[in-house]
């Protein structure tokens, strides 16, 4: 690998010298005699005549069709050139004059100046030029001017100061990481039995979930080196540099071993190779390289790769394979009682009120990742400073989840008192179905304060448990919430607004869902019509059946919105006088709670309203 690297760096030398050379020739030529030039004064021959007569010339230099000669008045010297006229008596007027030296050359320089000028100045100048070139490309280029060098950072265990206390949940993860750590502390232990251990793990999920962080645990927790390096950093500007990395890498490991080597984001040099034209080679010759590397060193020797990505469907399969990556890490979206830990954990490093109930927040945020709940934490904290506070409430939280899930409160939005009506109905409207329809989650709070993500308002429902499963009725019923909103604005205004284009979206997904993933639509039988291909990233689908079938499926989704759509506008028609009462109550306070919903819900009939 040395040899590759060294050629390189052989072949700039020689193209730097070559320039210095060049251009120390070029000094030469052209700029110095130009510097003398200007020191030696132009005159006529008749001056030069009159200057020997009044004897002040001590030097004359004869050339062929020149004559350069030194003029010696009051002290100063000076010299002249002048054009040589045919003079046959030239040589013995010079002969008369007894001093002049005119068979000599003059000097009329200092020799070490002269050579200072004309070698060290030019090559000085190069090393400076140079310097400041290498350093203004690295900085644009990042370190690909380090020719093939590999910029893995080592840490050890004081450097990332994460252990696997600060990883909550993720419990199957850190089980088969402890057991990698173990046998880089007792490899004996494993040696003895003949096991050997996976060379190589492959953290996956989807993003946010802790794959870096667990990674980083591990270094701390192994008490070895441990190289870490992203995906990224080895798709370089040279071809060849990444798989001069990776050689470079692995030597470095092989020599500190036992160690870990973490390389995150794998994805960006792991993807499958298609061959087709075009494809990138430097990412391929980067993969080909890894592949061999993992082959190449001793699995008994303590060298453990990890590896992280969220795209592990688009890995090379050569890379998956027993003996590379053989070991496959989930690292899943936290559950209700990892929310709840993940969320304390982070709650450690602040100031909170000491009575403060985790497990509301932890189920008012199904879906939320580990990094939106440390930035849910953060926020809060951000809140309580805001407020002038000097501990994290309750309420600091519950705002922070919001700000997580629809932006922070645009408090200066002007909304036409219509417009307010027509969104409080809106919201009511949703709230009112779900709560009529026993399938669904409670409401939590409803609230009409328009948000910096777009949404004008909003209701939130709150599961009381962790749900695994969604049934059929559940999902009709979640169908018809979402309807909901647009189904009142029909009954009281009579007119449809753009308000429910989220709504539509979300409940065609769903609809889509059952008919073509589910199998949970009167049409299809168990059968598979659409792929997911994205699980980690947003789980997009693409269709796996004919057009006929594709015609037939938006029919069934359409079938599918259109009756929860028509149950919604029942359930409301039948509720209107409280769907006029919650409104208005609703449009007074901006924001009310689910118990507050509730109790106007189950109290009965005012006496006017009958
Ligand atoms: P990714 O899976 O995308 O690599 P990271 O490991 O970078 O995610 O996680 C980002 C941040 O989210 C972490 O620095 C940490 O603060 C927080 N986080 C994620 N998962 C957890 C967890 N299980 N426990 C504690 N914090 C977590
Ligand atoms: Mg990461
Ligand atoms: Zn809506």
């Amino acid at each position: 690998m040395n040899e590759q690297r060294s050629n390189n760096n052989k072949k700039n030398y020689v193209i730097f010298a070559l320039i210095c050379v060049g251009l120390v020739i070029l000094f030469n030529a052209v700029l110095l005699p130009a510097v003398k030039k200007a020191q030696i004064k132009e005159t006529n021959y008749s001056f030069f005549l009159k200057q020997l007569e009044a004897g002040t010339i001590t030097q004359a230099e004869i050339k062929d069709d020149t004559i350069v000669f030194e003029v010696e008045d009051d002290g100063d010297s000076q010299l002249y050139s002048t054009v040589k006229i045919e003079d046959p008596d030239l040589v013995n007027r010079l002969h008369d004059n007894g001093q002049i030296d005119f068979t000599g050359k003059i000097e009329h320089e200092n020799p070490i100046v002269s050579f200072l000028f004309a070698w060290v100045l030019p090559i000085v100048l190069m090393i400076v030029l140079w310097n400041v070139l290498m350093r203004g490309m690295s900085k644009r280029m990042g370190n690909s001017m380090a020719f093939g060098k590999s910029n893995a950072k080592i840490y050890v265990k004081a450097q990332t100061g994460k252990t696997f206390s600060d990883v909550a949940g993720q419990d199957e993860a850190k089980e088969a990481l402890e057991e990698i750590v173990d046998f880089l502390h007792n490899p004996d232990k494993y040696a003895e039995i003949g096991a050997n251990l996976p060379k190589g793990a492959l953290l996956v999920g989807p993003p946010g979930t802790g794959k870096t962080l667990l990674a980083q645990a591990v270094a701390g927790e192994a008490n070895v080196p441990f190289f870490s390096i992203s995906g990224s950093e080895f798709v370089e500007m040279f071809v060849g540099m990444g798989a001069a990395k990776v050689r470079d890498l692995f030597k470095q490991a092989n020599e500190k071993a036992p160690c870990i080597v973490f390389i995150d984001e794998i994805d960006t040099i792991g993807k499958k190779r298609d061959g087709q034209l075009g494809g990138n080679d430097e990412r391929e010759q980067t993969l080909n390289q890894l592949l061999t590397e993992m082959d190449g060193f001793d699995g008994k020797k303590g060298v453990v790769i990890l590896a992280a990505t969220n795209r592990p469907e688009s890995l090379d399969p050569a890379l998956l394979r027993p003996g590379r990556f053989d070991r496959r890490i989930p690292a899943e979206l936290p559950d209700l009682a990892g929310r709840e830990s993940i969320l304390k954990v982070h709650a450690v490093k602040i100031k909170t009120e000491p009575d403060i109930d985790f497990n509301a927040i932890a189920r008012a945020t199904a879906g939320a990742s580990g990094a939106e709940l440390a930035n849910i934490v953060n926020e809060a904290a951000l809140r309580a400073v805001r407020n002038g506070r000097q501990t994290v409430t309750q309420s600091d939280l519950e705002e922070s989840v919001e700000v997580v899930i629809a932006g922070y409160q645009r408090k200066n939005a002007v909304i036409s008192q219509k417009e307010k009506e027509i969104i409080a109905y809106h919201e009511i409207g949703h709230a009112l179905v779900a709560a009529k329809q026993k399938d669904s989650a409670p409401v939590h709070k409803i609230t009409i304060i328009p948000r910096t993500s777009g949404a004008l308002g909003y209701t939130m429902q709150v599961d009381e448990g962790e749900k695994f499963l969604l049934t059929k009725e559940e999902a009709l019923a979640r169908i018809a919430t979402l309807t909901g909103g647009r189904s009142a604005e029909e009954l009281i205004f009579g007119t449809y607004t753009t308000g429910a284009s989220n709504d539509i979206e979300k409940a065609t997904k769903l609809a889509r869902a059952m008919v073509t993933r589910y199998g949970m639509s009167n049409g299809f039988d168990m059968v598979a019509l659409e792929t997911v291909t994205n699980q980690y990233l947003g789980g997009d689908a693409s269709l796996a059946c004919s057009p006929e079938t594709a015609s037939k499926i938006d029919e069934e989704v359409n079938s599918i919105v259109h009756s929860s759509h028509e149950k919604a506008k029942k359930l409301l028609s039948d509720n209107l006088d409280k769907l006029h009462e919650l409104a208005k109550y609703l449009l007074d306070k901006e924001t009310i709670t689910g118990e507050e919903f509730m109790d106007i819900l189950n109290k009965d009939p005012s006496p006017a309203a009958v």
